[in-house]
């Protein structure tokens, strides 16, 4: 009896499984036509500089509503889009929009913002991303020092003999780079140092617990320290309350992101946001925050 039960349990599980596969091929299936029914579009998240208080730029977040499946998150869809090479498509569409609506805004008389776009291992394994990533800058007529590419540790780590020369293309070009989800991969001090990036974003699950977790506070502490010794950008993503803020500025970070400054937003309402963000919105003066 106990093995029909059992074997009733696995038949179950098997039942499940079946279903999952097939629930992920017509995800999979939907997903090679939402470029043309134009079921995809960005949202922004702002980033705000520490010291001056400003907003500096914003980050282009992909999102996916999908009219058979809803609401994707990108967590979801974006390993199916580069299982099947769709995401070289679909990350050159994210590019030109979201370099289409900073041209927008740089035009309303936002000159100074940046837009930081993420890409995956996909497009910068493709030979010619560099290429792709100049023309649509030139096609747009955006400077290159406008526009920051987020690569994650694992990204880089792939293809780490040729990935110190891919990059310098873009730097050469006058694009930013970052490392994104900082201190969730291997790369070591030593090969950081290889790489010709300017901005390191420290991952969310070191922020979260930041003013509770003594640990997260010293590797927080830590990076900033040394990526500033590397002549570093620093930006703390996930940032959710004041408490976080403060021990952020009083560590010298350079900028937040995260939902305590402003959730992901339409284009629209970014635009809105930026606008009437005064510096004053952030609690003055700036603090000697308590250790955790
Ligand atoms: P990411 O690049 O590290 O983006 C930050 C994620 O943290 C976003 O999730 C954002 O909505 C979320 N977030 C922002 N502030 C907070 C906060 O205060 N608390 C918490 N808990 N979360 C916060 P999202 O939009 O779901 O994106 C997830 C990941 O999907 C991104 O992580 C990125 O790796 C990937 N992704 C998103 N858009 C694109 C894209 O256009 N291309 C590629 N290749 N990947 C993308
Ligand atoms: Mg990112
Ligand atoms: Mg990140
Ligand atoms: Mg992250």
């Amino acid at each position: 009896q106990a093995k029909a039960a059992g074997r009733r349990t696995f038949m179950r599980y098997d039942d499940a499984m079946d279903l999952v596969v097939r629930q992920r091929a017509t995800i999979s299936g939907a997903l090679r036509k939402v470029l043309d029914r134009g079921e995809l579009h960005l949202v922004y998240q702002p980033r705000l500089a520490l010291d001056s208080s400003r907003i500096t730029g914003v980050e282009a977040l992909l999102r996916w509503s999908s009219d058979e499946h809803g609401e994707i998150a990108p967590t979801d869809f974006i390993p199916m889009a580069e299982e099947s090479g769709l995401i070289l498509e679909i990350g050159e569409w994210v590019l030109r929009e979201a370099c289409l609506t900073l041209h927008r805004w740089h035009q309303h008389g936002l000159g100074q913002l940046s837009m930081a776009v993420n890409v995956s291992v996909l497009q910068l394994l493709r030979g010619d991303f560099p290429e792709v990533v100049a023309r649509v800058l030139q096609d747009i007529g955006l400077p290159p020092s406008a526009l920051e590419l987020e690569l994650t540790e694992s990204v880089l780590m792939a293809n780490a003999e040729h990935t110190a020369v891919k990059l310098q293309a873009f730097r050469t070009l006058g694009v930013s780079l970052a490392i994104d989800d900082f201190g969730t991969g291997y790369s070591s001090l030593a090969y950081l140092k290889r790489l010709p990036i300017t901005t390191i974003k420290i991952d969310k699950a070191f922020i979260g617990d930041l003013t509770h977790d003594p640990e997260d506070a010293a590797i927080t502490s830590t990076v900033i320290t040394m990526a500033h010794s590397l002549g570093l950008n620093v930006v703390a993503e996930g940032v959710e309350t004041e408490a976080q803020m403060r021990f952020l500025a009083s560590h010298r970070c350079d900028e937040i992101q995260g939902f305590w400054l402003s959730q992901p937003l339409d284009a629209h309402a970014c635009l809105a946001f930026i606008r009437h963000w005064t510096p004053d919105r952030l609690p003055a003066p700036l603090p000697a925050a308590p250790l955790a």
